[in-house]
């Protein structure tokens, strides 16, 4: 990766005085409100449970093999390498979160081998776009935050964040979703400002490339941000946020229909399906003020 760093003429935050942080923000969450407030406070204040789907237990375990790979040093990182890496994940996924063998209840007979069978195939994905022998990441899963408007911590967990020589930065994100892409390319590109932002904010450097490898398409998708846009992206998050703290205080969280309403797991609830909300859990809403997901933040490796 050759590219020229764009340096912010501001300070870092990190370098100010300790600022009293009052409230915190996912990517996810804040998506999930721009895409539908609704959805927000089903996830975020309700925490209404949702079931693993076995296209989002794919991507976990996707993610982890990935994570693993380059643990391996760069000659072993082949594709049968991360073959042989597939089933050991997903054993230690299961035994660390239980509830994900349930993924194959009412599945065929063969559903959980090719399950397997279908995560290595993505894999093949990953392997005709990137030469991972070719690579060193300074960071996997790592969880990234940062304060903007002195009060507001962002905050999420990157795929991976690649530094040049020259200190240029990349962020990769994996995505191996069978959605159409085109219903979530603007919600994953948000995703990825939000980081660049973040990594801004804490490093003074504007990441070079933000990219998307799309594992199922064996295709990439490149965004090179600038210093501008980050300052109008921080802006539009702050204004999200206080959206947030406005629909709460008034208990007023409107269903936005769209396409994405198709994987959304609380239709039954939606008064744009012919559902009822549950009441408003106040106390819920102002019990926690640093509250912004069911699992905060949300989870490596969730993929949506
Ligand atoms: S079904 Fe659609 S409109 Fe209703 S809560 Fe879910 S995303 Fe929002």
């Amino acid at each position: 990766m050759t590219a020229e760093s764009v340096t912010t003429p501001q300070p870092s935050p990190a370098a100010q005085a300790p600022p009293t942080v009052r409230a915190s923000l996912s990517p996810s969450r804040a998506a999930d409100f721009k895409t539908c407030p609704l959805l927000y406070r089903f996830r975020s204040i309700d925490r209404l449970p949702e079931r693993t789907t076995i296209e989002q237990a794919r991507g976990t375990l996707v993610h982890a093999v990935l994570e693993r790979l380059f643990d391996l040093p760069a000659t072993g990182r082949t594709p049968e390498a991360a073959g042989d890496l597939v089933a050991p994940q997903w054993d230690r996924l299961v035994t660390e979160q239980p509830e994900l063998a349930g993924i194959f209840d009412g599945a065929e007979p063969a559903g959980p081998v090719e399950f397997l069978r279908s995560a290595a195939g993505l894999l093949q994905g990953y392997f005709a776009v990137e030469d991972p022998t070719r690579l060193e990441p300074a960071e996997r899963e790592s969880l990234i935050s940062a304060v903007v408007d002195e009060e507001l911590l962002i905050r999420g967990y990157l795929d991976r964040l690649d530094v040049a020589p020259d200190g240029a930065l990349r962020v990769v994100d994996y995505k191996t979703g069978g959605a159409p892409r085109e219903a979530f390319e603007a919600r994953a590109l948000f995703q990825l400002k939000f980081y660049a932002l973040v990594l801004w904010r804490t490093r003074g450097v504007v990441p070079r490339v933000l990219r998307l490898l799309y594992l199922r398409d064996a295709e990439v998708l490149d965004y090179t941000p600038d210093a501008d846009e980050l300052v109008r992206f921080e802006r539009t998050v702050v204004a999200l946020w206080r959206a947030i703290e406005q629909a709460t205080a008034r208990q007023d969280f409107r269903p936005r229909p769209s396409r994405l309403c198709d994987w959304c797991s609380h239709q039954a609830l939606c008064p744009s399906f012919g559902g009822t909300p549950p009441p408003f859990p106040v106390a819920a809403a102002s019990a926690d003020p640093l509250r912004d997901s069911r699992s905060t933040p949300v989870a490596p490796g969730a993929d949506e």
